[in-house]
């Protein structure tokens, strides 16, 4: 039950309930429970271990009143911008464009982050909050305590937080799932296995860690730190992502058992938002290597569950090019493998990544092609396929000309892979 208190100067609401359920929607909501301070300048959310979450100028100059900066867990602050409604939902499958403060493979948007009504928002909320916490003297209680524990939450306590999470999780994850898009990348990172087999010689997000994966024990402990580290907000969660690049590859016991124990400590069937899910990447050999019975036991975890497989090609130069030592016929197998598991599992989405590149070998396009067009009959509704610019900061008419005769050729719903991390 939300408590609301207004001034002359300002707005609360204690605990609001945003939407319940992750919406594609033109218009902003936001999922779970939060307190909204709104001042004549500015609305700011925060979260329920009263943390700032987003932040919005009402400035003229503000973008768009629908644009606003969402702070992650892992610290960065990001931009949603409306992109102009330059067709942002058909390329992304979202409404809203997220633009980073680093580097990213992103061919849309702007540079949001050189307008400084955007960054003095990132410089002065907390300043903002001290000055409405010392005028809060009279206020009731409730809202007293709430400002007295938000304004202890300062830029650098919130770093020092972000920090203690990357240890909790052994390392930042340096790349979430394109489909972690559903739950607007809100997500309890769980790291069940460390590196991955390829160490392709084009990937930017890889470490030098051969794939390791973690005991059944190591993962019950994370959970247990996991659950005490999120606290409070742990309510405002229903989704995991195993980390890290190659979950798949991890024994299905413990995949199974990770999912299992996560969703029963964390508790999502009382989270404040519906539903739960489990996002993870998989790799060729972990896919075709994973076993039926293993698919019909994910299918009954009581989620959704969304793998992400990279691809990349089906062309033998292209993948010797980007030095993916795996073979055109493993990439065949592999979609078909994919198709298969979409029909019969109606909880399980496998999606795949496939990259762009203007300097990639001439059969690149035409062998995704066999695949996304000529081997299907009729349009598919699961099984999204994504395309990954490969150069870094360097958007492109070009690449979205591209882009989009491909989408259109396509016969599974097909977006942009914007690289986001955690
Ligand atoms: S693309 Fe995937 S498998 Fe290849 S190096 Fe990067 S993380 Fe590893």
């Amino acid at each position: 039950m939300y408590t609301r208190f207004t001034t002359d100067d300002y707005k609360f609401t204690i605990a609001k309930q945003g939407s319940s359920t992750y919406t594609k929607t033109s218009f902003p909501t936001h999922c779970g429970r939060y307190t909204e301070i709104e001042t004549e300048n500015f609305v700011f959310h925060f979260n329920l271990n009263k943390e700032i979450l987003r932040a919005k100028s009402k400035c003229q100059n503000w973008g768009h009143p629908h644009e606003w900066l969402k702070r992650t867990q892992g610290n960065d602050w990001v931009y949603y911008s409306t992109g102009g409604y330059t067709g942002v939902f058909e390329a992304t499958g979202e409404y809203y464009l997220p633009n980073f403060q680093y580097p990213t493979n992103s061919i849309l948007g702007g540079h949001p982050f050189t307008c400084h009504e955007i960054t003095d928002v990132i410089k002065n909320w907390h300043g903002e909050i001290e000055r409405i916490e010392k005028h809060s003297i009279h206020s009731p209680a409730p809202l007293q305590e709430f400002l007295n524990n938000a304004v202890k939450n300062t830029p650098e306590k919130l770093d020092k937080r972000a920090e203690k999470l990357f240890e909790l999780i052994e390392g930042r994850i340096s790349v979430l799932p394109p489909d972690a898009r559903h739950v607007d990348y809100n997500l309890i990172p769980l790291t069940i296995s460390k590196g991955c087999l390829y160490k392709c010689r084009f990937c930017k997000v890889k470490n030098n860690t051969p794939f390791t994966e973690k005991t059944t024990e190591e993962v019950q402990n994370k959970i247990g730190q996991l659950k005490q580290f999120y606290g409070d907000d742990l309510r405002n969660y229903n989704s995991i992502f195993l980390g890290e690049h190659d979950a798949l590859q991890a024994s299905p016991e413990l995949i199974l058992s990770s999912i299992n124990e996560a969703y029963s400590s964390f508790n999502f069937s009382h989270s404040y938002v519906k539903g739960s899910n489990t996002f993870l990447f998989g790799s060729v050999t972990a896919l075709l290597g994973s076993p039926d019975w293993f698919f019909k036991e994910l299918g009954e975890t009581g989620g959704n569950t969304y793998i992400n497989i990279g691809l990349e090609s089906a062309d033998a130069e292209t993948l010797d090019k980007l030095g993916k030592p795996i073979t055109p016929r493993l990439v065949a197998e592999s979609f078909s493998r994919i198709q298969e598991i979409n029909t019969n599992y109606p909880t399980i989405e496998i999606t795949a990544n496939f990259l762009m590149d203007e300097d990639l070998p001439a059969n690149h396009y035409p062998s995704i092609e066999k695949l996304i067009r000529d081997s299907q009959t009729h349009t598919r509704p699961k099984g999204t396929i994504y395309f990954s610019p490969l150069k870094f900061d360097q958007p492109s008419r070009k690449h979205l000309f591209t882009f989009n005769r491909l989408k259109i050729m396509s016969r599974f719903p097909t977006y942009l892979y914007i690289i986001q991390r955690l």
